[in-house]
This record gives C-alpha cells, structure tokens and sequence, in this order.
C-alpha cells in the first residue's frame, strides 16, 4: 500500500522526455514508481485529463525576509513552486552586526521595492553569523522548500563596517575576512554566493549597493571560496549591456573551483541586451572548461504603473500630489473622473528631474494597457501612443483614462529594453538558448513595480498554449527549463524530475483551465504593507516531500516544507 498515488495523470517527467499517461506513487515522501499502473494507495488522486509535473524549482527570488513570517511564500507556491532559492544579487539579511539591520532592510528597500516597514515588523532577527540565519530559518514550519544564498552586500557591511557599506576599497585583509565568512557560511549550507554589479541596484538612501565596484581580486576571492566548500553557485546580478562586459574573471573562477556561475541576462534599461555577444563569449569560454549560465526571464523587464503602484505617467505632477494624491483609491478615482479636475492634472507636467524616471513616465510608444487577462506581448499598434494618434488624443489622455479603468485597477504595462521589437521573440531566443537557464522570477521583490513570481505559469499558458504573435514552445521542453535544469544548475540533485528515489514534489495541474489574473495590489504584508500578487486558477494538487499542500488553489495546512542545505542534498537511491 502506497502512502500516495496520482492515477491515470499524463505525466511530463521533467527531463524534457515526451508526455506518456501513468501512475505516480509515492512513499515516505520519496517517488516509489512511476510508469503505467502503480499498486493502492492510502490516498489516491484521480489526475485523469490532468498534467503531473515534478514542482517548480525556482532559483531566482528575493523571499530572505519574508522566509520568516510567511510560511506559503506567496505568490510563488499559488504557482507551483516547491522550492525557492534565495540571496540573490547581493541583497539579504545576514551576516548583520548587532545594530546594523536598518542598513539591510534599506538596501533590500532600494534595491528590491520591499517595503522597508513590512521588513522591519516582520523580520524577527534571531542572528548574527549567516549559519545562525539558516538555523532559524530551519526551525520555521514553512509548506515549501528554501535554499539560501549568502549576499555580498551584507558581508561587505559585516566585515568592513561602513568602509564597506560605502563601497570603499577593500584591503587584502578585508578580503581574506569576507572569504573566511562566505566560506563559512558555505559550510553551513549556503547554497551559494551572490552579488551585485549593476548600476541600477541602489539601497533607499541612493547609494550602490556594497560590492558593485569590488575589485577582480576581491570577487575572485569570493568565488574561490565555492572551489573549497565543493558546492554552491555565484550569482551575478550585472550590467550585460555596456560594449565592456568582461567575463574573464568569472571564467577564471569558473574554470578553478569547477563551479557555475550565473549572470543576469536581462535588459532593465531602454537598451537591448547584445545577447549574441554574451552569448558568444559564455560559448568561448565554455570551451575551456567555464560554466558560465545567463539567467533568461519569460518575459521582458517591465515595470508596471497603476494607481496604486510606486509610479504612473502622472505620479509626479504637482497637480495630481496636491489633489488626489493622497485619497483612499475609490475617493481618488471619483475625483479622478471629475472634468475639472481631469484638466488640471492633464495641464500639469512630469515633476521629475531624474531622466531615466522621466524617459519611462513618457515613453508613451512602449506602455500598454495590461488588461485582465494579462497581455504581456502586446502588438505596437496597441501602445498609448499608438492609440493616441489614431483617436486624436494626446497620449496623456489616453493613459489617464485607461489607470481609470476596472475601478482604477488597470495596470499600465511598459516592458523595457527588450521589447524593441515589440514581441518575445528575443525572449524566446534566448530561453531556448541550450546555455541558458530560466530564472529571474525575482519572487518577492519589486513589490511595487512588478509580478514575477508567476513567470512558471506563464511559462505554460504564454509559451505553450496561447501564444500567437511566433512560434510557440514545447510543453516537455518548458517544464524541463523550470525543474530538471534549474535543480541541476543549483545542485538539487534530489529533485525536479518524476523518477523512482526522488523527492515527490509534485504539481497536478488542469492545463486547458490554466488562467493567470492580472496582478492586483493588496496590503497583507506586516505593518499593511503593500505588494503586488498574482492569482492563478488550475493548479488542482502541489505536493511537497508527498504531502498536499494545496488542493485546488486551497491550502491544506500541511507544512512539509524544509530548508535546503548546500552540499547535504541525498542524492536519490539509484
Ligand atoms: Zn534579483
């Protein structure tokens, strides 16, 4: 007798082998057997006409906070996700000195959009090293997987003090200190070691984050320390677009320690990313013995603007502040509506000097309505500027009505530099890519901006079911990108793909019911906090370690979920 048994479900195993119909069984939380008619279980779910799927392993969120007040990691497990990794670029809470935990909750603020007073209620700081950080998280009860990665930024800061936090250079000693810690946390069960090297991430008071600007020898001593644990992956969040990009040193450390290391390949900014270059120098360097692994996303950057989002085209008019700006959104709509008041914010112009910020409030040929349901690949035709010349409105006009709509809800959709062409063609190249891995979901981050902790499930409903604008992709081929290759890269062997002696983490889901809502604020964060979540129909089980965590979107209470350790996953039974 079987603890669990999937019945007649049509099975896509994770490995990218094509869909076949079958039982999964399970026992002690582990697989027992997977093929065509498994013996009774305990339990028994009819998966007839459903798909079962290993669970989500998704290697790119910023969930280190809310780790530790929220069990289910929502909006990431709504969405199949059975195991996160968090810590990436650069960001996270410890090491800290005793002191020193407004430093990281303002550099999460900055860098991530979480707000900084959710942090600061829900963050009980139960540590100081980063192995007592994984302790406590160990003791939480939580009803999906998470793995850790220790964060530059809050190791600069633990050892250098404010030298570091201000980006001063670091001495040889320094350096040798901050290796010592990474290699300790390593130890611990870090999963990894990650850091910033981009411009654009900044803490809330404007400054970079600790570790943009470190030395080659400093970075060079972080990843070595991965070659001595003999574990763990380096995460790079780094400005892919300048003609200067240098992969040299990665390689290097790559080659060395025999460790990948992973890059952000996305284009947060009004440039494309030179794809075929980075492509090409991950590709030389592959020859020679380097793993170096671009981070692709399913869909482009964007940011999102609504009403009550943390910007819109007229977020920043001195009328729109002093009118409404203030109002509970059903008051602000209803002024909003008033004609008077309509030609005074229209009147008025874009406060903002920063022009990065202006660019995007403006950019009326590349913001859309979102709509419900989401239209991430809307057609050129289809931008406010667009619309604008056809009706003969000013764009502005145009934008104001539609953050009208659906009661003020609507969101204005405006994908960054990689939508220059208007559709996901060059996202499609690039996940695709056999170099490249699904990440960049950044679940739990840009609570104010962007939602793409449900990137998993658009995975399925976009690319293997909906899309009409080009060539769609494989269901095998898109549940392989999100299970067996983001455990491989990240060294779960344990999990990701549906075979006997594996963890049974299981998604049975009703593909042709599949529906993704539009994102929608909400205020359910410590302190009200606000976020942006994503609701999706369709997932009918998630089983984590074999036990039902949701059924039919509901959670059971079950709370299976465990922290990860680096270099302590059981490799399964042959
Ligand atoms: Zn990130």
């Amino acid at each position: 007798m079987h603890d669990l048994v999937i019945r007649n479900g049509r099975i896509v195993d994770g490995t990218g082998k094509p869909a076949f119909t079958g039982d999964v069984a399970i026992d002690g939380g582990v697989i027992a057997a997977v093929g065509p008619k498994a013996g009774a279980g305990r339990r028994e779910i009819d998966a007839s006409g459903l798909l079962v799927t290993p669970g989500w392993v998704d290697i790119h969120t910023h969930y280190d906070g809310q780790v530790t007040w929220d069990p289910y990691l929502t909006p990431s497990s709504w969405h199949g996700v059975t195991t996160v990794v968090m810590g990436n670029c650069g960001v996270g809470f410890a090491p800290v000195q005793p002191g020193k935990e407004e430093f990281l909750i303002g550099l999460m603020e900055g860098v991530e959009d979480i707000p900084g007073s959710a942090l600061a209620a829900g963050i009980p700081w139960q540590w100081e090293s980063f192995a007592q950080y994984l302790d406590a998280l160990a003791r939480m009860p939580r009803a999906i997987d998470v793995a850790a990665q220790i964060p530059h930024g809050a190791v600069r800061a633990y050892v250098m003090g404010e030298r570091g936090a201000h980006n001063e250079a670091a001495t040889p000693d320094d350096i040798a200190r901050m290796a010592a810690v990474v290699r300790e946390a390593l130890c611990a069960g870090a999963i990894g070691v990650t850091s910033s090297r981009t411009l654009l991430h900044r803490a809330k008071n404007g400054e970079h984050v600790p570790g943009t600007f470190a030395s080659e020898a400093e970075m060079t001593a972080l990843g070595r320390t991965l070659g001595d644990a003999g574990h763990g992956v380096m995460e790079l969040a780094t400005d892919m677009v300048g003609p200067d990009t240098n992969l040299e040193w990665m390689a290097k450390v790559s080659i060395e320690t025999g460790r990948p290391i992973t890059i952000l390949a996305t284009a947060a900014t009004p440039e494309p990313l030179d794809f075929e270059r980075v492509m090409g120098l991950v590709r030389s360097w592959k020859r020679q013995g380097a793993r170096l692994v671009p981070q692709v996303a399913a869909r482009p950057a964007y940011v999102l603007m609504g009403l009550e989002t943390t910007i819109h085209p007229f977020s920043t008019h001195r009328a729109y502040r002093s009118l409404v700006g203030r109002l509970k959104l059903e008051e602000r709509v209803a002024r909003m509506r008033d004609p008077e008041v309509r030609a005074q914010i229209l009147n008025d112009e874009v406060g903002l000097k920063d022009p990065l910020g202006r660019h995007y409030l403006t950019l009326f040929d590349s913001i859309f309505a979102l709509g419900d349901p989401p239209n991430y690949e809307p057609a050129r035709e289809m931008s406010v500027g667009a619309r604008a010349r056809r009706e003969g409105r000013t764009p502005q006009e145009v934008a104001y009505d539609l953050l009208l709509q659906r009661d003020g809800r609507e969101l204005l959709y405006v994908p960054l530099g990689d939508y220059q062409s208007f559709d996901l063609e060059r996202n499609r190249r690039l996940l695709i890519d056999p170099d490249t891995r699904l990440g960049v979901s950044d679940g739990g981050a840009h609570c104010g901006m962007v939602c793409d902790a449900s990137a998993p499930t658009f995975m399925l409903t976009h690319w293997v079911r909906d899309r009409e604008r080009g060539p769609r992709l494989g269901l095998e081929q898109v549940i392989r990108f999100q299970t067996s290759e983001t455990a491989e890269l990240y060294g779960f062997t344990d999990r990701g793909v549906l075979a006997p002696g594996m963890k049974a983490d299981v998604n049975v889901i009703d593909f042709a019911g599949l529906h993704l809502y539009a994102p929608e604020i909400v205020y359910d964060f410590p302190a009200g906090a606000r976020r942006l979540i994503q609701k999706v129909d369709g997932y009918k089980y998630t089983v984590v370690s074999g036990e039902v965590i949701y059924e039919n979107g509901a959670p059971t209470g079950a709370l299976p979920g465990k922290l990860v350790r680096g270099g302590r996953i059981a490799h399964p039974a042959p």
